[in-house]
C-alpha cells in the first residue's frame, strides 16, 4: 500500500463519533433473520450464503439462495396473483401505498437498524431512504389515479370517432436492485409498478436482502397480496438473467456494465427496460456562490452514504477567483466529519459496504497520489473504527491520466478542478459518457438555471447537492448517456410499467366510401374535411 505521508495526508484525522452501545447481534437478532428469510422464494433445503455486517465484519445473515427453478416459481406465483390485483380499482391499490407510508414512518427504527447493519451507512443517510420511500408512496398513492385514468383523444373525424387512450399493466415486472440504497431502490421503484396493476419479481443484492424482505412484509401488512411481490436472492450473474428472461418489463438499477447486459437480454425479447446506472457527477461553484453554503452542500454532495450514492458528486469545478476561499471552508468541514458505526444518530459518515468498494477507493486515491495529486482532506482507510471505513477525501491536482478522473469511484472521494469561464466549466463537466446528476451553486438563481439547462444530466440541482431534484418525486429522475435509459418518479416513473392502449369506436359512417359516394367523391370530401379541420384549429 502506498504510504500517504503526513505532508499530503490532509492534516488531521477525522474524529470518531461515539458508539451507541448497541451491537449488530442485538439490533438484528437471528430470530429476525430467520423470519425475514422465509420471504425468499427458494425451495426447501436450498443452499445458503452468509452476509457480513460491514460495520464490524461480523457474520450477519444466512440466506437461502434461489435457483433458476425458484425464479420460475416466483413468476408463476406472481402471474397467478396479478390479474385479480389489476382488476381492483386504482384507488383500492393506491390505498395500500398510503397505508404503507404511515406504517413505514411509524416503524422506521426497525428498518434503520437493518439498513445500517447491511450497508454500514450512518443513520442519517439510512433515514434519507425512509424519507425518499415515504415520498414515493405518498406521491403514487395520491397521483396514480390521475396518471392512469382514461383520456379522451381526438379521432380521425370529430364526432364520428370516439377515441380513448387507456393504460394497461405490463404484467410481471422483473426488478433488479443494488445494495447501496436497499430500501429506496427495492421499494420505491416497485410501488408505481404495483399501483399500475403489476406484480413484481425482485432480485435485491444478497448483501441487502433483509431490508427488501422487511419492506415486503410491511407492504403485505398494508394490504398488498403476498404473492404479488416475489423476492429471489442469489448471485447476480446466475439468477439475474433468469429474472430478465421471464419479465414483461425490466426495471434495473446498478452498474453501467451490468445494465448493458440486461438491456441486450431485454431487447432480444422485445420487452422494455428502464436502466438506472452509474455516474461521474459534477458540481459547479460559480464565482458569485455563497461559499459557506456551497461548502456545506459539497460535504453532503460528496460524502452522503460514504459517496456510495449514484447521484453523489465526484468532480467539483470551482471558479478560480473563489477556489482558495471555497476549498479552505470545504476541507475544514470535511476534516471535521465524525466517522462512526453506531446504530444511532450522531455519526456524519459511516463505512463502505464491502472489501471490493474499499479496494476501488484505495486504488483510486493511491494511484492519484502516486501520480502527483495532493490530498486536501482524508486520504486514508480507518481500520481503527471498522474494517471498511475510509476517510472523506478531497484530491487536488487530478489529471486525465488518473483513474479517479473519469472512472466512477463510488466512494467518499472528490477531485477538484478550477475554471475561468462558465463555458469551460460546462464543457468539462459534460465531457463524460455519463449523465446522471449535477449541481450548480450561485447567488443568481436565473443564472443557475441557465447553466443547469446546458448540463447533460437527467437531474440538476441549483444550490443543493442532490436532494432537491431527487425529492421532487412528481418530476422524472434518471440518466442520460451511459447513466441509463428511462426515468423513475413522476409520470414516466409509472407509465413505464404500462402499455398504452387506444380504443376507438366508429359511429354513423365508416372512414371509407359509403352512402353511395364513389372513391373519387370520397377522396374529394375528405380533402375538404382535412382543410376545414386545419382551418378550425384542430390538432
Ligand atoms: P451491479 O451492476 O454489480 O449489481 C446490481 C444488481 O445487478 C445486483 O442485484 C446484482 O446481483 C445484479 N446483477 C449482477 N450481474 C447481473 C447480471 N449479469 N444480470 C442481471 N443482474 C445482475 O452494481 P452494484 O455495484 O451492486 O451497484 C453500484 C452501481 O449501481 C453503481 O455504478 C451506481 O452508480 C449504480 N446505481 C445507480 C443508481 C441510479 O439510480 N442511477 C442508483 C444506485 C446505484
Amino acid at each position: 500500500m502506498t504510504d500517504i505521508t503526513a505532508e499530503n495526508s490532509g492534516a488531521g484525522r477525522n474524529p470518531v463519533a461515539p458508539g451507541a452501545g448497541r451491537t449488530v447481534a442485538s439490533a438484528v437478532p437471528q430470530s429476525l433473520v430467520a423470519r425475514l428469510a422465509r420471504g425468499i422464494t427458494a425451495a426447501e433445503g436450498a443452499a445458503t450464503e452468509w452476509t457480513v455486517a460491514p460495520l464490524t465484519g461480523e457474520p450477519l445473515a444466512e440466506l437461502p439462495q434461489s435457483t433458476v427453478a425458484d425464479v420460475d416459481t416466483a413468476y408463476r406465483l406472481a402471474r397467478g396473483a396479478q390479474q385479480a390485483w389489476a382488476a381492483r380499482p386504482v384507488r383500492a391499490r393506491a390505498a395500500v401505498l398510503l397505508r404503507f407510508h404511515d406504517l413505514l414512518l411509524k416503524r422506521q427504527d426497525e428498518v434503520l437498524d437493518l439498513i445500517q447493519t447491511e450497508t454500514g451507512k450512518a443513520r442519517l443517510h439510512a433515514f434519507e431512504e425512509v424519507l425518499a420511500t415515504a415520498m414515493a408512496a405518498r406521491h403514487y398513492g395520491r397521483a396514480a389515479a390521475g396518471y392512469l385514468k382514461d383520456r379522451r383523444r381526438g379521432g380521425a373525424v370529430p364526432v364520428l370517432t370516439h377515441t380513448v387512450e387507456g393504460r394497461r399493466p405490463k404484467g410481471v415486472v422483473g426488478q433488479i436492485s443494488p445494495w447501496n440504497y436497499p430500501l429506496e431502490l427495492s421499494v420505491s421503484d416497485a410501488l408505481p409498478a404495483f399501483v399500475a396493476g403489476n406484480a413484481v419479481v425482485n432480485k435485491p443484492d444478497t448483501q441487502t436482502a433483509l431490508t427488501a424482505l422487511w419492506a415486503r412484509e410491511l407492504l403485505v401488512e398494508a394490504g398488498l397480496p403476498a404473492e404479488l411481490w416475489q423476492i429471489v436472492v442469489g448471485d447476480g450473474p446466475v439468477i439475474g438473467p433468469a429474472v430478465v428472461e421471464r419479465a414483461d418489463y425490466v426495471s434495473f438499477t446498478g452498474s453501467t456494465r451490468t445494465g448493458r447486459e440486461v438491456a441486450q437480454r431485454a431487447a432480444a425479447r422485445l420487452v422494455g427496460a428502464s436502466l438506472e446506472l452509474g455516474g461521474k457527477n459534477a458540481m459547479l461553484v460559480l464565482a458569485d456562490a455563497d461559499l459557506e453554503k456551497a461548502a456545506e452542500g459539497a460535504v453532503r454532495a460528496c460524502f452522503s452514504s460514504a459517496g456510495q450514492l449514484c447521484i453523489s458528486i465526484e468532480r467539483l469545478f470551482v471558479h478560480g477567483s473563489v477556489a482558495d476561499a471555497f476549498l479552505e471552508r470545504f476541507a475544514a468541514r470535511t476534516r471535521a466529519l465524525r466517522l462512526g458505526g453506531g446504530l444511532a444518530y450522531g455519526a456524519d459518515m459511516g463505512s463502505l459496504v464491502s472489501q471490493r468498494q474499499l479496494d476501488t477507493v484505495t486504488r483510486h486515491v493511491e494511484e492519484a497520489v502516486k501520480a502527483g495529486a495532493t490530498v486536501l482532506a482524508g486520504g486514508q482507510a480507518r481500520p481503527d473504527i471498522g474494517p471498511l471505513f475510509f476517510e472523506p477525501t478531497i484530491l487536488d491536482g487530478v489529471t486525465d491520466q488518473m483513474a479517479v478522473c473519469a472512472e466512477e469511484t463510488f466512494g467518499p472521494v472528490v477531485s477538484i478542478y478550477r475554471f475561468d469561464t462558465e463555458d469551460e466549466a460546462v464543457a468539462t463537466a459534460n465531457a463524460t459518457p455519463y449523465g446522471l446528476n449535477s449541481s450548480v451553486w450561485t447567488r443568481d438563481l436565473r443564472r443557475g438555471r441557465a447553466v443547469a439547462a446546458r448540463l447533460r444530466t437527467g437531474t440538476v440541482n441549483v444550490n443543493e447537492a442532490y436532494a432537491a431534484a431527487y425529492g421532487s418525486v412528481a418530476s422524472p429522475m434518471g440518466g442520460m448517456g451511459d447513466s441509463g435509459l428511462g426515468r423513475r418518479h413522476g409520470a414516466e416513473g409509472i407509465l413505464r410499467y404500462t402499455e398504452a392502449q387506444t380504443i376507438a369506436s366508429q359511429r354513423v359512417m365508416p372512414l371509407a366510401p359509403a352512402f353511395g359516394l364513389d372513391d373519387e367523391k370520397f377522396a374529394a370530401l375528405f380533402t375538404r374535411s382535412l382543410r376545414a379541420l386545419k382551418a378550425l384549429g384542430f390538432k
